[in-house]
């Protein structure tokens, strides 16, 4: 059996044109555009490379995207003063802090200053209780993407054995409050987990979030499990060059699962695909309230 390939990016186009065409009716009566601010610490490449591909998204759904660079050696008080601006300021909707941030300034400090009516990421505490609590909150946008496409394998998953490998507070955690709030009976695997491809066999869903390339092999999976690979990992080639590789080893598992998510093209372009999602929610629920 070769597993179906659930496109992210296709998905995430579509989505993208939704929201698109929802802020360009709202836009028509709110007379202002779902605003977001987006700050970048450093010269980081690769999140210099995300700012980037945010901006552009942000600009193509047709909201306002406004960067905010400050230099590496910044001190926590100017970027908390920044946020309260942020905060303070009616056209943006949708604050976010591109992680990480230098050792001298604290994320935790900086992710509790911001506003949780505008926290797009879904890392403020009050998010994070949110979520747990089973209330309406911003949602992180990885593990948002992830339901999505596990939702776009088409099964009735109510029920089903879902393992999360990876308990950070980004994607391994919020991933499972999502699946258990879909029904799922879920087990959180990491690194100090006995025997886990044993554990990963049981899944219905498998949601690795580690990175570590190729962790995942065929006898991990359970035949016809529907497979979601957040990994993003650089890997060097033959030829001196390099290329992104997922957690899951792609070509084995593929003749395995249901269905299964590439790297790159799976959970990647969902990601930001659910950053402007959350910042129109967080715009409607502002205009609205
Ligand atoms: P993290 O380092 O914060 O957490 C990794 C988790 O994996 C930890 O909980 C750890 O316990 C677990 N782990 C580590 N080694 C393990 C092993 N050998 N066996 C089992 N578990 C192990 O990472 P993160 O921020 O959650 O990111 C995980 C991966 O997802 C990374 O590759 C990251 O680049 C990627 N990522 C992708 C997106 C996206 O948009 N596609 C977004 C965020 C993160």
């Amino acid at each position: 059996m070769t597993a179906r390939i659930l496109d992210g990016s296709s998905v995430a186009a579509r989505l993208r044109a939704e929201i698109a065409e929802q802020v360009a009716a709202l836009t028509t009566l709110q007379r202002r555009a779902p605003g977001l601010a987006v700050v970048l610490v450093g010269d980081n490449p690769a999140s210099q490379v995300y700012v980037r591909n945010k901006g552009v998204a942000t600009r193509k759904a047709g909201m306002v995207s406004v960067e905010h660079r400050l230099p590496d050696d910044v001190q926590e008080t100017e970027l908390l003063a920044l946020i309260a601006r942020l905060n303070a300021d009616d056209a943006v909707d949708g604050v976010l802090v591109q992680l990480p941030l230098p050792p001298q300034v604290r994320s935790e400090k900086v992710l509790a200053a911001i506003d949780p009516d505008k926290d797009v990421d879904g890392f403020h505490a009050l998010n994070v209780g949110r979520l747990w609590g089973g209330e309406a909150g911003l949602v992180p946008c990885t593990p948002r993407g992830c339901m999505k496409l596990i939702v776009e394998a088409g099964r009735d998953i109510g029920g089903m054995d879902a393992v999360v490998i990876g308990r950070s507070g980004i994607v391994g955690k919020p991933m499972t409050q999502l699946l258990l709030a879909a029904n799922c009976t879920v087990t959180i695997a990491h690194s100090r987990t006995r025997d886990l491809p044993e554990v990963c066999r049981r899944a219905d869903i498998l949601v690795a979030a580690v990175g570590v390339p190729n962790l995942v092999t065929a006898g991990f999976i359970r035949p016809g499990a529907t497979v979601i690979d957040v990994g993003i990992n650089r890997v060097a080639k033959a030829d001196g060059g390099s290329r992104l590789v997922g957690d899951v080893a792609f070509e084995e598992a593929v003749e395995v699962a249901g269905a299964i998510t590439p790297v790159p093209g799976g959970v990647g372009p969902m990601t930001i695909a659910c950053l402007l999602e959350n910042t129109l929610t967080a715009y409607r629920r502002r205009v609205e309230s």
